[in-house]
């Protein structure tokens, strides 16, 4: 399928972001040239998969989709119970709704932003305990997603055992750049959690291209096949969650696997509550099929070479531009540090924003902010919270862009990075939401 794209004018881009307050979640999809907003659910499908949407099988209870999925998610990943939600931050829901209550402790690595609103929510704390090379971007390090063990055992050794309901491993990590997470910090993490007798739960948005850099990166695997990765992977996991839209290659959909019998039927009952019954819970037949196709094709080899090469090409084009990005570049984005960008702009000025508009500006690219607007405040204080890591993530969409629009995003950052020393005032927020404020933020620009 092909898919026309207006070129807008600078001067229509100007009025358009203004209109949106800045905020570029708020901008019609026809006004962006390059959308790199996200990788979530923004992937094309193969023609299997468009096969298996035809056989979808659309019976509210016992759906032969169902099974699809059910089998495979056992056959590639070792859980025998599964239940599928609409999304991810749905699967958050109920797993949460079971497991988590207020003052508990999570400890991970860089909880997703959904995670951690889900987390809050409950009156819970997420605390992160990854490495302190993740959130420095002049870095090299192979595996900046791992878990800095000292800090996990820190916090394993400071509350009681029943205020920290599991651990939870990020793989790969998105906020701090899609950053791997090795095997040998995947099974230091299990041997640790066994000896506090506390379960590890596994966000696995993107364990595909965690297990492609595991492979690359780490010598013990590098004769290993994807699968038997993912498998040794999940043989540290008691139960995890997954946005599909991810390493699911679909569109929608996302689900909650685990070995544990008695969690099951507590997510079961919680899953008819809130998404549907437990043989579609969110999701239509027809999408079940297209996941267990798609959950199968994130793990051929060619596959996954193919889209992390990609993003390194991006990043290595930026590199050569001179513009300032975490390195290495992750599995499934590029993110470029704001703070280095516009050493002039304060960073309660939203740096990152500024940076995702002016690039939107510049050549209609749409990326993303992770920094200090998506941080939002601290629940405590109401005051915001400063990361570390102040960035505009470029994140790409799986099996959609060409090297050809890589360069032309490439050349846009090029444009905005050669009149950085210019900028010096960011963006101040007119409204915000009181969680996840990022998504609706009203903005107007610092003068
Ligand atoms: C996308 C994502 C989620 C939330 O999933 P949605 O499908 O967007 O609701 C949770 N964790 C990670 C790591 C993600 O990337």
């Amino acid at each position: 399928m092909v898919e026309p794209v207006y070129f807008s004018s600078k001067e229509e881009r100007i009025n358009w972001i203004k209109h949106a307050d800045y905020n570029l979640f708020k901008l019609d999809s026809d006004w962006v040239i390059i959308d790199l907003m996200t990788d979530s659910g923004t992937g094309a499908m193969s023609e299997q998969q468009w096969a298996e949407v035809m056989l979808g099988d659309e019976s509210y209870a016992g759906s032969e989709s169902y099974y699809k999925l059910a089998r495979t998610v056992e056959e590639i990943m070792g859980f025998p119970h599964m239940v599928p939600t609409h999304q991810g931050r749905a699967a958050e829901n109920i797993l949460f709704s079971a497991t988590v209550k207020e003052g508990d402790i999570i400890p991970g690595n860089a909880h997703f932003d959904t995670t951690k609103g889900h987390i809050e929510f409950r009156k819970a704390h997420a605390v992160d305990c990854t490495i302190d090379a993740a959130f420095d971007t002049t870095i090299e390090h192979p595996f900046k997603g791992n878990v800095d063990l000292d800090k996990l055992k820190k916090i394993l050794d400071e509350h009681p055992r029943e205020k920290i309901p599991f651990i939870n491993l990020t793989i790969t990590c998105n906020t701090v750049g899609g950053q791997p997470v090795s095997l040998e910090n995947i099974k230091a993490v299990k041997a640790l959690a066994d000896d506090y007798g506390i379960p590890v739960y596994m966000d696995i948005a993107r364990y595909a291209e965690n297990a492609y850099f595991i492979k690359k990166r780490e010598a013990a695997y590098k004769d290993k096949s994807i699968q038997e990765i993912v498998h040794e992977t999940f043989a540290c996991c008691d139960t995890c969650w997954m946005s599909s839209k991810k390493d699911g290659l679909a569109n929608m959909g996302g689900l909650i696997a685990t070995k544990n019998e008695e969690l099951f039927t507590t997510i079961s009952n919680l899953t008819i509550i809130y998404e549907g019954f437990i043989t579609y819970g969110g999701m239509s037949g027809r999408d079940m099929g297209a996941l267990a196709v798609g959950l199968r094709e994130a793990l051929e080899f060619d596959y996954l070479e193919s889209r992390v090469e990609q993003v390194q090409y991006l990043g290595e084009k930026l590199m050569e531009y001179g513009v300032p990005i975490q390195t290495p570049v992750g599995g499934h984005a590029i993110f470029i540090d704001a703070l280095r960008f516009f050493p002039n702009v304060p960073q309660a000025q939203y740096p990152g924003q500024l940076l995702a508009v002016e690039s939107y500006i510049e050549g209609g690219v749409r990326g993303t902010e992770i920094g200090t607007l998506l941080a939002d405040r601290d629940p405590a204080t109401g005051l915001d919270r400063y990361p570390e890591l102040d960035t505009l993530r470029f994140a790409i969409p799986r099996r959609v862009y060409s090297r050809n629009h890589m360069d032309y995003v490439a050349a846009t950052m090029r444009n905005v990075f050669e009149r950085r020393n210019q900028y010096t005032k960011g963006f101040k927020i007119k409204w915000q939401a009181p969680i996840l404020r990022h998504f609706t933020v009203k903005l107007e620009r610092n003068v």
